[in-house]
């Protein structure tokens, strides 16, 4: 899968694919108004602005700004809600070679000290640095983040905010090769393949209780990962 997703910019409606995005988020005319045009008595904030991508996946992406006052958990808690929460699983950051995580008592009966996740952001992180991020150690799904760019801009309510993100993914059908999957084998899933389109899942050896919807998400077709209710596709 080497195809490559487009996405709209929130600000502006225009669409690209991930790299011509970040070029083109970093100077939207209508994005840098938004958050330049604070009034003289408006309060404002630090924000970085946060390129995530599948490490596996990259044709799932998303651009996001987040408030600097944030806590590694709230960007924890933002991958859960978009991509990710599935049967509760633990999740860990890795930093600068610092691991923060989710359940850090955990791993301390395994004479591992492992940080939590209340580090502010701008403690932890800085524009230019790449970090990762992992959520359920079983059947893992790996992100990788960059950090595009810090500003100051007028505080908004959310302390994230959603900048961009790629449209859903079309995958063809694994067993006629021709038409578009709505749907994948689970079980198949585990072998690299199992996208399926509607005349063929019927006939498919699984079954049909072992069919998923296809969810646009890096962890698609993973654990019994059922999509986002609060940042729908
Ligand atoms: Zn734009
Ligand atoms: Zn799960
Ligand atoms: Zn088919
Ligand atoms: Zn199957």
């Amino acid at each position: 899968m080497s195809k490559r997703t487009k996405g709209t910019c929130t600000y502006c409606g225009k669409t690209y694919t991930k790299n011509p995005m970040v070029k083109h988020l970093l100077s939207c005319e209508a994005r840098l108004q938004a958050w330049t045009h604070a009034g003289e008595n408006q309060k404002t904030a630090g924000y970085f602005v946060l390129l995530i991508s599948g490490t596996y996946r990259p044709q799932y992406w998303l651009i996001a700004e987040i408030k600097d006052s944030a806590k590694l958990n709230d960007l924890d808690q933002f991958l859960r809600d978009i991509w990710l929460e599935c049967c509760g699983h633990m999740s860990g950051f890795k930093i600068a070679g610092v691991r923060y995580e989710s359940h850090p008592e955990a791993t301390m009966g395994w004479g591992i000290q492992d940080k939590g996740m209340t580090s502010k952001l701008a403690n932890v992180i800085a524009p230019g640095m790449v970090f990762e991020h992992e959520y359920d150690y079983g059947s893992a799904t790996a992100l990788t983040i960059t950090v595009l760019e810090h500003h100051t801009g007028q505080t908004k309510k959310e302390k994230v905010a959603v900048l961009a993100r790629n449209h859903p993914v079309q995958y063809s059908c694994d067993e006629c090769e021709k038409n578009t999957a709505i749907m994948i084998c689970l079980e198949c899933a585990y072998d690299g393949y199992g996208f399926l389109c509607d005349d063929c899942r019927e006939d498919h050896e699984c079954g049909e209780e072992l069919l998923s919807p296809l969810y646009n998400s890096p962890r698609s077709g993973v654990c019994g990962y059922e999509g986002s209710v609060k940042y729908p596709d």
